[in-house]
């Protein structure tokens, strides 16, 4: 994810240009790595590098409902300000502007768009992620993963004390129904 802006950085102010992308970074930051694909634009400005494009990866969560792991597929609108730490020309050490959690291209005019991955794949899992909108979870009795199939345990509806509380509330229903056929 790493691009080499020396020549942009001498170019003037709005000059833009485009990359295709297409590397692994390693997203969670435990040593793995996640293909990432997509386009950046690289647009000069009067302080550095705006980079701005539409990344696309895939990032492994656990399922809210089963527990089980997956693969999320996840786009990323990414747009982010690069500053340099060094000026192209003359090689001296330029001063970060005094802005928070900044990007900065290094003393070798490298810009590495994997910190600013990282930051935007947080951004965009889902809070309760779903291995597929009908997962049918977990069984409350055994823990069965249901998505592969019924388990052992007796259905609910076996359970006299539940069934007779349903005769009761279908009977009211009923009543309901009637009077509102009544009116
Ligand atoms: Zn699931
Ligand atoms: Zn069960």
């Amino acid at each position: 994810m790493q691009i080499n802006v020396s020549q942009q950085l001498k170019a003037s102010i709005g000059s833009i240009r485009n990359y295709e992308i297409s590397g692994m970074v390693d997203i969670a930051g435990d040593g793995g790595s996640s293909l990432v694909q997509g386009e950046v634009r690289l647009m000069r400005t009067d302080r550095g590098i705006l980079a701005k494009g539409i990344l696309h990866t895939e990032v492994e969560v656990t399922c809210s409902r089963c527990l089980s792991l997956f693969s999320c597929p996840v786009t990323l609108n990414i747009e982010e300000e690069y500053f340099p730490t060094t000026d192209v020309v003359s090689g001296a050490w330029a001063p970060l502007p005094e802005e928070p959690g900044c990007f900065s291209i290094d003393e070798h005019h490298i810009l590495d768009l994997a910190e600013a991955i990282r930051q935007y794949v947080l951004l965009v899992i889902p809070m309760k992620p779903l291995c597929r909108e009908d997962c049918a979870g977990l069984c409350p009795h055994c823990g069965h993963n249901l998505n592969h199939g019924a388990c052992d345990c007796p259905p609910q509806d076996a359970d006299p004390r539940w069934s007779e509380l349903r005769g009761l509330t279908l009977a009211s229903e009923v009543s309901v129904n009637k009077r509102k056929g009544t009116e």
